[in-house]
């Protein structure tokens, strides 16, 4: 195979310092990689968008060094773009609310029918094609859902439809871009979702077809077959997990290699998402690392693992990756991240009582408690995988603590629910370090942070029951705890009609 790549999302808050970046190069190229894809959207130092250069983002000089130092060991490094959808780190800059399309607020998307925003888009490919000099350069094109959305765009979609704005945009910019002497490339899902757009695309453009619940032998098979080359694109599955689906990511992986040798593409690009929402790179590198060896030298999959993260990191990997998930319907490989989601995400950690109280306070909490003993034998200290090991166990307590602090409410012992919101709020706590370590290696800066909010939330909830127990009733009374515990709670408004409970 031609292409054996893989894709760091540095857009999702990563903050990776040129030595982080130099030894996951190194590393990638000996698992068998031939090619890295930095995802930037906004997280790279444009020249021309100086207004959207935040702390940590990726500078065109790292980007020149690292590409001085491994392209002529043959490691490609390419960049990968954005350039119509996915464009919030922008939007919601200072200075980048007027490219939305649509209202600002929640849009995810420059207007494509406004010359500033064709011309941003243009700026942004050009610093790009300054700090890189691969022959590809990813435009990107997934997931644009807001086509035809502002008046002017709805205006056309009514005469070109919404295949005709995204051909209109795509086309001349791929066009472009093969003036200047590089190759374009898109992701596969909105030429799959509008197929007449096709028709504009140049057809040295190259088609990322990526698809994360199964194979893309249908598509990719498609597009050869109008003369496009295809690299096919499985997921390791971190973002839509706990830490990560491993038996999921293993049958994604080998199902998009078997279609690319199958319809003839050019190679395999392993995509990976996030990492961050208390996740983090260090933890799950030899899984990626791993998938290159499966790609490039046919390796056993759990060979590979152990060879890449050692023995201890494999079994671990195993119990997070499979057995955890399969002994809990909430965590359940295929479902869509809900631990992080009800803990973290929705910055409201009574969410995870809310949905996961009678699996985590029965046997299958007893059973994580355990897995999650076994997983962190043998393991150092400091090993980035022990967080991932902890947030399960920590998650399991918070809700048994939770469940423990609502029946002292229920029985009106309000000291007794303080002491166990409290002894919640500590195991919470002891995630603060390895989330700054995990910062420190190259991840998230907002993670510690998000972790703070967290507290603050519990310290307020712990207030409301103590200022309630002053006066809470032998009998009458009460917010129920569910209102009690949510964010937009208001004493007094017992029915919580409009402001007092989450919509
Ligand atoms: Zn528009």
């Amino acid at each position: 195979m031609e292409f054996i790549g893989w894709t760091y999302d540095i857009a999702r808050e990563q903050s990776p310092r040129e030595e982080v970046l130099r030894e996951t190069l190194r590393r990638s190229l000996e698992a068998g990689y031939n090619a890295i894809g930095f995802y930037l959207e906004h997280r790279f130092a444009y020249a021309s968008a100086p207004w959207a250069a935040g702390q940590g983002c990726l500078e065109p000089e790292t980007v020149k060094s690292l590409t001085a130092e491994f392209n002529p060991q043959g490691l490609r490094i390419i960049p990968f773009l954005n350039t119509l959808g996915h464009m919030e780190g922008f939007i919601r800059s200072e200075g980048g609310r007027r490219l939305a399309e649509g209202p600002a607020e929640g849009s995810l998307q420059i207007c494509p029918s406004r010359e500033e925003c064709i011309k941003f888009a243009r700026g942004l490919v050009t610093d790009a094609m300054d700090a890189f000099d691969d022959e590809w350069v990813h435009l990107g094109g997934d997931e644009t859902t807001q086509l035809g959305q502002c008046p002017v765009c709805a205006g056309r979609a009514e005469k070109i439809g919404k295949a005709g704005i995204y051909s209109e945009f795509f086309g001349p910019l791929c066009e472009w871009v093969l003036q200047k002497g590089r190759r374009p490339c898109l992701w596969g899902d909105m030429l799959i979702e509008h197929p007449e757009a096709l028709e504009a695309m140049p057809k040295e453009t190259v088609i990322f077809d990526w698809h994360y619940a199964h194979g893309p032998r249908a598509s990719a098979q498609t597009f050869r077959e109008k003369g496009f080359d295809v690299v096919c694109c499985p997921a390791v599955h971190t973002y839509d997990s706990a830490w990560c689906f491993l038996d999921l990511t293993r049958r994604n992986v080998d199902e998009h290699l078997q279609a690319a040798n199958d319809v003839g593409a050019l190679g395999v690009c392993v995509t990976t998402w996030e990492l961050s929402f208390f996740t983090n790179y260090p933890s799950v590198l030899p899984v990626i690392y791993s998938a290159g060896r499966r790609l490039a030298k046919g390796d056993d999959w759990n060979e590979a693992l152990v060879e890449e993260g050692g023995d201890a990191y494999a079994r671990a990997a195993d119990i997070l990756g499979n057995r955890i998930p399969a002994r809990s319907e909430f965590l359940r490989a295929g479902t869509w991240r809900q631990l992080r989601d009800r803990f973290v995400i929705r910055q409201d950690p009574f969410h995870l009582w809310r949905a996961w109280s009678e699996e985590a306070c029965g046997e299958a909490g007893d059973e994580i408690l355990r897995l999650c003993d076994e997983a962190e034998q043998d393991l150092d200290e400091r090993h980035p995988l022990r967080f991932a090991i902890d947030l399960h166990r920590v998650a399991v307590q918070w809700v048994r603590h939770v469940e423990e602090a609502r029946n002292r409410y229920a029985a009106r012992d309000g000291v007794g629910c303080c002491k166990a919101l409290a002894a919640g709020a500590e195991g919470i706590h002891r995630l603060g370090d390895p989330l700054l370590q995990a910062w420190e290696e190259g991840g998230s800066r907002a993670d510690p942070l998000r972790l703070v909010r967290l507290l603050q939330h519990i310290a307020e909830v712990t207030r409301r029951v103590s200022d309630l127990s002053r006066e809470m009733p032998e009998a009458g009374h009460l917010p129920a705890f569910e209102t009690l515990t949510s964010p937009p709670f208001v004493p007094y408004d017992q029915a919580a009609w409009r402001t007092g409970r989450d919509t």
